[in-house]
C-alpha cells in the first residue's frame, strides 16, 4: 500500500493544562492510530471521521463529551468535514450526538445540504440512530462554576478576550489517503461561557477546515478571527502560491496575528504530496501526525 499521511490537533491556545502531559500525549497517539487503522481499510474522509470520534471521546478535549459549556451552563456543539472532491457536512448548535463528527459525515453523505443547525440537526441525528451524548462533563461543569464565581463584567464583556483568557481546545484532523485522496475536519463545543446561539468557525468550510486537491486543513483557535479571514481557504490559497506547505503556513498565521493578535489561530495541514504541518500564534497546541507508519506528538503545553 502506498504512503498514508494523517495529523491531528487537540487546540490551540492559552492551555489550563488539568490533566498530565502523558494523558494529553496518549489522546493524540490514540487518534492517529485511530485514523490509520481505518485508512488501511477505508478512506481518508472514514480516517477523518474516526480521529475525530476519538479525540472527542477523550472527555479532556473541548468537542464531543469533553465539550466545555455555554453561559447557561449548557453543551452545544459545531463540527464539519470535507473531501478534496469539493463534497462538505457541517452541524452547529448540536447537543444530541455524542459525536457530532458523525453527523456531520451524515450530512455530507446522505442530505443535499452542506450545514444544518439546532434542533433539527438534533432530530436527525436521533433519527439516523446517532449514540446520545452523556451530558455536561464533570469536569466541564466544575470549570463552568469556578467561572461563574468571577464577576460578569469580567468573562461576557468580551467574547473574544474572554476566549483567550480562558483557553479553548477544538479538535481537528487531516489526512492524505494512499489513493491521494485528501480530507478535513474539525469539531468543538466551542468558546467557554459563548452566548447561547453563538457559531464558531469550526462548522464553516473554508474557516474551520477546508479540502481541495492540493490540500487539506483544519483550524482552530478563536472562532470570531477564523470566520472573519476564512482561514482554512486562506491556507490553500497561499500553499497554491508558494508551493511548499511551511512557508504558507508561516505567512498564514503571522499575517493572522498581525490583524488578531496572539491566541488566536493554530493550523494543522497535510498536502497532495505528503508534505505536514502544524503552526500557532499561541502558547500551545498538542498535535501529531503519523507519517510512513511513524507518529510524532509535538506542541504539548509545559
Ligand atoms: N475555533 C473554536 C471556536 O471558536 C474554538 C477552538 O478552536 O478551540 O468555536
Amino acid at each position: 500500500m502506498s504512503e498514508f499521511v494523517i495529523a491531528v490537533h487537540g487546540g490551540a491556545g492559552a492551555w489550563r493544562l488539568g490533566v498530565g502531559r502523558e494523558a494529553l500525549e496518549d489522546v493524540i497517539r490514540r487518534a492517529l492510530q485511530k485514523g490509520a487503522e481505518v485508512m488501511r481499510s477505508g478512506s481518508c474522509l472514514e480516517a477523518v471521521v474516526e480521529a475525530i470520534a476519538s479525540l472527542e471521546d477523550s472527555g479532556i478535549l473541548n468537542a464531543g463529551v469533553g465539550s466545555t459549556l455555554d453561559y447557561l451552563g449548557r453543551v452545544s456543539m459545531d463540527a464539519g468535514l470535507m473531501r478534496s472532491d469539493g463534497r462538505a457536512g457541517a452541524v452547529a448548535l448540536v447537543t444530541y450526538p455524542r459525536n457530532p463528527i458523525r453527523l456531520a459525515k451524515i450530512v455530507m453523505e446522505r442530505t443535499p445540504h452542506v450545514l444544518i443547525a439546532g434542533p433539527e440537526a438534533d432530530e436527525l441525528a436521533r433519527r439516523m440512530g446517532l449514540e446520545r451524548h452523556p451530558g455536561p462533563s464533570e469536569r466541564a461543569l466544575a470549570k463552568w462554576r469556578e467561572l461563574r464565581e468571577r464577576p460578569e463584567s469580567e468573562w461576557v464583556r468580551a467574547r473574544i478576550e474572554a476566549a483567550t483568557a480562558l483557553g479553548y481546545d477544538t479538535v481537528g484532523a487531516v489526512a492524505l489517503g494512499p489513493d491521494g485522496c485528501l480530507a478535513a475536519g474539525a469539531s468543538t463545543g466551542g468558546v467557554s461561557l459563548k452566548l447561547p446561539g453563538r457559531i464558531g468557525d469550526s462548522p464553516v468550510p473554508g474557516a474551520g477546515f477546508y479540502a481541495n486537491e492540493n490540500i487539506a486543513v483544519s483550524a482552530t483557535g478563536i472562532g470570531e478571527t477564523i470566520l472573519l479571514s476564512m482561514s482554512s481557504l486562506r491556507l490553500a490559497d497561499a500553499y497554491l502560491q508558494v508551493g511548499e506547505l511551511e512557508e504558507a503556513l508561516e505567512r498564514v498565521v503571522s499575517d493572522h496575528s498581525k490583524r488578531w493578535g496572539l491566541n488566536t489561530l493554530g493550523l494543522i495541514a497535510v498536502t497532495r504530496r505528503g508534505e505536514v504541518g502544524g503552526r500557532y500564534n499561541a502558547e500551545a497546541m498538542p498535535w501529531g501526525y503519523m507519517k510512513g507508519g511513524e507518529i510524532r506528538v509535538l506542541g504539548i503545553p509545559a
